[in-house]
């Protein structure tokens, strides 16, 4: 019998990491999260370092965090950004987190989204997203972003989607550049 089922789990050490309960006010104060999520995934061995989270735009409530799972469970779609939007989907109990009487979520990633974290970006529902090191940063390691583009930006832009990069872009990538010198595998490059 093939597989019935596909289990995404975060790894052990993250929902201790994470204080649940602080509002995080702005863009820095939630980036510095999501870049904290990345840097520990590599010091703890679980995974690249991409970190990302969910949160109500408003009130600063962290919904749901995502870090990069892709070898840990063996699932190339499990990207930090990938990891987050599933978890909250499933905290909300909906397939959108843009639903009628949901407050307003987004999504703060450590790094530009690749393309399929930006398709998935437009279908959860997020009205906003917060991206901190640039897709150049991430193939300097030979990650591959795929096919983004300047339209695709606005595209999700026409959508209602706000996009706003480079946030805390310096503390971002010293994270990719921990990875690169601990000599991290390259899963996808
Ligand atoms: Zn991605």
């Amino acid at each position: 019998m093939p597989p019935t089922e596909v289990c995404v789990t975060y790894p052990d050490w993250l929902p201790e990491a994470v204080d649940w309960e602080r509002r995080y006010a702005g863009d820095d104060e939630r980036m510095r999260l999501a870049v904290a999520l990345s840097r520990e995934n590599v010091l703890r061995g679980t995974g690249g370092p991409f970190g990302a989270a969910v949160f109500e735009r408003a009130s600063g409530t962290l919904v749901a965090a995502g870090v990069n799972s892709v070898v840990r469970l063996g699932n190339c779609t499990l990207h930090g950004e990938m990891v987050a939007l599933m978890m909250a989907q499933r905290r909300v109990g909906s397939y959108t987190l843009g639903g009628p009487g949901m407050p307003e979520h987004e999504l703060v990633s450590s790094c530009d989204p690749c393309a399929m974290c930006l398709g998935a970006t437009l279908w959860s529902g997020v009205k906003r997203l917060v991206c901190g090191a640039h897709r150049d940063d991430a193939s300097r390691l030979s990650f591959e972003e795929g096919p983004v583009f300047p339209e695709s930006y606005e595209y999700l832009a026409a959508r209602g989607v706000e996009i706003v990069r480079g946030v805390l872009r310096a503390e971002a990538r010293e994270v990719l550049e921990l990875y690169r010198s601990g000599g991290g595998p390259i899963y996808n490059g």
